[in-house]
């Protein structure tokens, strides 16, 4: 039974933790913002040490516009720029603009002629609204190659933090620009799984992800970006050394010109798309790289997180299971940062969640468990005084009559009319302290839940004549007259039990009335209901006092002062048993006029019975 209970209790337990757990998974997976949030600032915290560059912007900025005639001249602009580099050899060139539409001939043609001069050089494919945006086929022929010039598509606050290396598009599909440029630079071949890409030696962890895409995590340097202005370069045509041997990123910069300006995880200002590819460069080329946490690695860290706050709470009681709590809840909260530290981001709301939820969830359970096996014990104890009281009470009159009894029978020569007599009556009162015993051990047994009720049909005569012939000596004694009125109706359920309830009532009823005084019984079925009175002509009660006599050990000062008053557990056991029957109690009583206590009670027809089968 105990064993049952206790497994029960577990089986609650760990529902009530994994739906914690669920919950917090869950809400997870809502929580993006919070995570991005997170990731921003543990960015900050471990920005990517400093190194040295492998690319240089050339920038065509507010200064270049003023000095070379404005946004309308770019693509004189993008070709003054190419012819100025190319002399410097640069591994590659990537030219940030969209030139999908043909403009001034001349000047087309000036521009195509300058990418002729350079040796590898990639030009955007831009992705709108699902098609891409070619550069012009007279750009492509010279040998230049695409890169899309897509960001960070899922950022919902508009900060980029991952760039897709890949981009696809009905059956067209790019790398990204920054990518094309390495790849050119080191002249090796993409080689690509559904897990990574590798060019030469470096691995890229960037695994192709059910939209298609591989995105993966910038690196975005806290330093300033190494940069030349066009405008400077046209002055000064030396500073072209500077592309020597480099990757060049050709974009616009001007801040009035450049629509592409996004946000990163500094936060401050924001940077132009050219910058954005070229830190994507460099975090290629550098060679370590931000992963994500696999999705069934986040789940088995909020597993094992739920795991282990479900222990604490389950093995360890009060302060040291706080304090154990408290240290675990402060290792989840800064374990996202250690794990960035080692390159892999965990998301921040799932295992935090977890673990609040798991930690209150276990603290609540074993807060109510433990309150509710206190009341248990408390609810043990009081049953067990009451026991006590209930033999020191009702078993203390059979036994003196029994011991009187015995007493008289050994120490005197008695006749044997007189030994039968005495002999009857020992007789008598051991059974009806066995009947006791009994009864009380079936109470004990309803309130424990352990036993079922006997569904036995009997009349109301059947207890009351009973009861009244037990009680009348007692009824005598004092000059009690008990007078039965109609005793009708039947009843079904435990007889011994309401036998023990009727005569409490009858016995009470002698107890506190006054010499010379009347008690009546009676018993009418009304409706579905049967109702059972014993009315005397007692002490009775005030209002006040009524509210209080079903509760244990309860005695009115009336009864006390009579001498008459028991322990008071009488009538509580008779309102449980009366209970159990599905009836319940009505008293009626005034001071010094009597009481009348009624059992209301569901009838019960013989005719309705099934008629017994002979076989
Ligand atoms: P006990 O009679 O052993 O004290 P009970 O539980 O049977 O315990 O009764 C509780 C209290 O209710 C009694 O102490 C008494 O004060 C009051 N009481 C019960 N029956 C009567 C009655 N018929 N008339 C007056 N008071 C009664």
């Amino acid at each position: 039974m105990r064993r049952l209970s206790l497994s029960r209790q577990s089986v609650a337990y760990i529902a009530i933790l994994g739906t914690a757990l669920i919950v917090a998974v869950i809400s997870g997976w809502l929580a993006t913002p919070i995570d991005d949030y997170a990731y921003d600032w543990m960015f900050r915290q471990h920005p990517p040490p400093p190194a040295v560059p492998h690319c240089v912007i050339l920038a065509i900025d507010d200064a270049t516009y003023r000095a070379m005639g404005g946004v309308r001249e770019y693509r004189k602009m993008l070709a003054q720029a190419l012819e100025l580099v190319a002399p410097a050899r640069p591994k590659a060139v990537a030219v940030d603009v969209v030139l999908a539409d043909p403009e001034d001939s001349a000047e087309d043609a000036r521009l195509e002629s300058a990418m002729r001069g350079i040796k590898n050089l990639v030009l955007v494919a831009h992705l709108e609204n699902g098609r891409w945006e070619e550069p012009l086929p007279r750009f492509l022929k010279t040998g230049a190659r695409k890169g899309h010039d897509k960001a960070d598509e899922n950022s919902r606050d508009g900060v980029t933090r991952k760039i897709p290396l890949e981009q696809r598009a009905g059956r067209e599909r790019n790398w990204a620009l920054a990518l094309t440029a390495l790849q050119l630079a080191r002249g090796e071949p993409i080689i690509e799984s559904p897990q990574d890409l590798q060019i030469g030696n470096e691995l890229i962890p960037a695994a192709r992800t059910s939209e298609g895409n591989r995105p993966l995590r910038v690196l975005f340097a806290r330093e300033a970006f190494p940069q030349v202005s066009l405008k400077d370069l046209v002055d000064r045509p030396q500073l072209a050394a500077r592309f020597h041997d480099q990757v060049v990123f050709l974009g616009i910069t001007s801040i009035t010109a450049s629509y592409d300006r996004v946000a990163t995880p500094y936060g401050q200002e924001r940077i132009p798309g050219v910058q954005v590819h070229a830190e994507l460069f460099e975090t290629l080329e550098r060679g370590q790289f931000l992963t994500d946490a696999s999705a069934s690695g986040v789940l088995g860290f909020c597993l094992l997180t739920a795991v282990l706050f479900g222990l604490i709470f389950a093995l360890l009681y009060g302060w040291p299971a706080y304090l154990f709590a408290s240290i675990l809840l402060a290792a989840v909260h800064v374990t996202p940062l250690l794990f960035f530290r080692e390159g892999i981001v965990l998301p921040y709301f799932a295992p935090i969640a977890t673990a609040w939820l798991t930690f209150f969830a276990g603290a609540s359970y074993q807060h109510f468990v433990v309150r509710r096996q206190l009341r248990k014990s408390e609810s043990d104890r009081q049953r067990y005084q009451q026991a006590i009281h209930f033999v020191t009470h009702e078993m203390r009159t059979p036994l003196t009559a029994i011991q009187g009894s015995s007493e008289l029978m050994g120490r005197y020569n008695l006749s044997e009319e007189k030994r039968k007599q005495i002999a009857d009556m020992i007789n008598q009162e051991s059974k009806r302290l066995a009947r006791m015993i009994q009864t009380f051990l079936d109470v004990e047994r309803l309130s424990d839940g352990q036993v079922e009720l006997k569904t036995e049909p009997f009349s109301a005569r059947e207890i009351v004549e009973s009861c009244i012939q037990r009680a009348r000596p007692l009824a005598e004694r004092k000059n009690i007259r008990i007078q039965t009125n109609v005793l009708e109706g039947e009843l079904q359920g435990d007889r011994e039990l309401m036998e023990y309830a009727v005569y409490n009532l009858l016995t009470n009823a002698v107890k506190y009335s006054s010499t010379d005084t009347e008690i009546k019984v009676w018993s009418l079925p009304q409706g579905d209901r049967l109702r059972l009175s014993v009315k005397d002509q007692g002490i009775g009660m005030d209002a006040k006092e009524l509210r209080q006599i079903f509760q244990k050990f309860y005695r009115t000062k009336r009864a006390e002062a009579s001498g008459e008053a028991g322990t008071g557990i009488g009538l509580s056991i008779v309102e449980q048993i009366v209970t159990y029957h599905g009836g319940k109690m009505e008293v009626t009583s005034e001071p010094g006029k009597g009481s009348c206590f009624t059992v209301v009670l569901p009838a019960h027809s013989r005719a309705s019975q099934p008629p017994p089968v002979s076989v």
